[in-house]
């Protein structure tokens, strides 16, 4: 086996675990936080230098965690499901113990003041966080090339991308660096990268995970969400990091969604009674061979499981793609103002002799990579007088009816599927000198953002003619994210 992959020789059992299992072994006092996550941290230093899945692994904070944990625990105190078992947080979410980039040169070497409310979660649930990870700049791209520090490696294949704007998350999971991961999703940075590398990763229905403290993209799209190597490792993250937050303005006051009691009843793999809906739109001719067979065979695999399955027609689906790409910028230009070489991070040519708007304008030049510029601009033109009705009020109707197609969808089943992307992992470099084609990868990911739904990618097997993962796209109504993690578990019950 590929000796980047979970589970190869050179690696320890320990870090090829499930998060159920190690809780499991650590609650009982069989190992301790700290040899788990100091397996963690070894499996990092031997590979990570080659995937560059984080941007900074904080070592002593995370033993120190850990350390603190195995006290509590030994004292009878266990604080949480997954307490003990080390988690990679995506460099989009404030810590006060790490830098927070964004994968920024803008912010590069910022210490956050405050702790995001899901990094607050996670550390009262005793989870030692392992390091900050990879993604695209301020979590724009698909392929984690745009990074300002460098691109993370799939684990696969070295010389293909694990997906993106989560691809460090994603890639530190597959290898085995982590065994838990947060990544946020704004138009499938926790899907994509998940099909992309054999993953779970769910993007939770809009306002149920906070976004205090994650650096906005786009704030009427993006959503925190949780990644692992199970469905059930997924759900018992989840459950961590939901719940309303006083802090968030969007975050909604209601229970949590039981999504582990869900995914437990569907590791049965029974089915029956629950309606599938296969998306025509997403079940294209032209998308590569082996991603539709492998998708083909994970719907035959579903009603052999007893769904019943029926097609659904989302014609609006097709204009989702440009939707998002005005609206995603339009929210970009306003929200990527306050970095203006003033309040945060870098501040160029500061030096007595220019004015405030010469230093922003060159702190900005320097700061931000290409595709931030060229949203930046795409959306400050979009939003301005004579543009706007033309354009981002022509996008927010469009999205109305993509809400309406799933609405109509949802009459019919349950639960919708499709591939989580149209081929498997593109190589580094293929896609990056022409941003339709990149643009174009997130095509099955991005409707349900623009509805504000929940969904899931779920491993499905590898594509016949790459021998690379290929990920089922589970979706389901806002707040039936239990929904999920029933067919996620069953499904992944199925496949054995
Ligand atoms: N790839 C999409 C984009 O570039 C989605 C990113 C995301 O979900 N953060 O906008």
């Amino acid at each position: 086996m590929n000796k980047y992959l979970v589970g190869a020789e050179n690696s320890n059992e320990l870090t090829s675990m499930t998060a159920a299992d190690l809780a499991n072994k650590i609650h009982s006092r069989e190992v301790s936080s700290v040899e788990v996550t100091q397996a963690h941290l070894d499996r990092i230093g031997d590979i990570d230098g080659d995937l560059h899945a984080f941007l900074h692994v904080g070592t002593e904070q995370a033993l120190a965690a850990a350390e603190d944990v195995d006290k509590r625990i030994a004292a009878g105190d266990i604080p949480s499901a997954l307490a003990g078992v080390p988690l990679a947080l995506k460099d989009a979410l404030t810590t006060t113990d790490a830098p927070t980039t964004a994968a920024s040169k803008i912010l590069e070497g910022y210490m956050s003041p405050y702790d995001a409310t899901v990094t607050a979660k996670i550390r009262a649930a005793g989870i030692p966080i392992l390091g900050k990870t990879n993604m695209d700049e301020f979590a724009m791209g698909s392929s984690t090339e745009n990074s300002a520090f460098g691109p993370t490696k799939n684990p696969w294949d070295i010389e293909r991308t694990p997906g993106g704007s989560g691809g460090g998350t994603s890639a530190a999971i597959a290898s085995g660096e982590a065994p838990l991961g947060i990544g946020t999703d704004t138009g499938g940075s926790i899907r994509q990268p998940a099909a992309l590398t054999n993953t779970v990763g769910v993007k939770p229905t809009y306002g149920t995970v906070s976004r205090y403290g994650l650096i906005a993209c786009a704030s009427s799209l993006d959503q925190v969400g949780p990644t692992a190597r199970t469905v059930l490792d997924t759900a018992l993250l989840h459950e961590v990091i939901a719940g309303h937050d006083k802090f968030d303005a969007t975050s909604v006051d209601r229970p949590i969604a039981p999504v582990v009691a869900a995914a437990r009843e569907g590791a049965s793999g029974d089915l029956k009674g629950v309606r599938v809906g296969v998306v025509k739109q997403f079940d294209r001719e032209g998308w590569q061979p082996g991603v539709l067979e492998a998708f083909h065979a994970s719907v035959a695999q579903l009603k052999e499981q007893g769904a019943e399955v029926v097609e659904v027609d989302c014609p609006h689906f097709d204009d989702a793609l440009a939707a998002y790409y005005l609206i995603l910028p339009c929210e970009v230009s306003s929200n990527l103002a306050r970095f203006d070489g003033m309040r945060y991070g870098l501040r160029v040519g500061d030096d007595g002799t220019r004015s405030a708007d010469e230093v922003m304008a060159l702190s900005r030049a320097e700061g931000f990579g290409p595709e931030v510029k060229r949203r930046i601009i795409l959306g400050t033109y979009a939003l301005s007088v004579g543009y706007y009705d033309a354009y981002y009020l022509q996008a927010q109707r469009v999205r109305t009816l993509i809400a309406q197609d799933f609405a109509q969808a949802y009459e019919k089943c349950d639960v919708l599927v499709a591939p989580t992307t149209p081929t498997t992992a593109f190589k580094l470099g293929e896609k990056v000198s022409d941003p339709m084609a990149m643009y174009n990868f997130d095509l099955c990911t991005l409707p349900l953002n623009l509805a504000g739904l929940c969904g899931m990618s779920v491993p499905a097997g590898l594509a016949s003619d790459t021998q690379l993962p290929t990920g089922l796209q589970i979706m389901a109504p806002a707040f039936a994210d239990d929904r999920l993690y029933r067919v996620g578990a069953a499904f992944e019950a199925g496949r054995g």
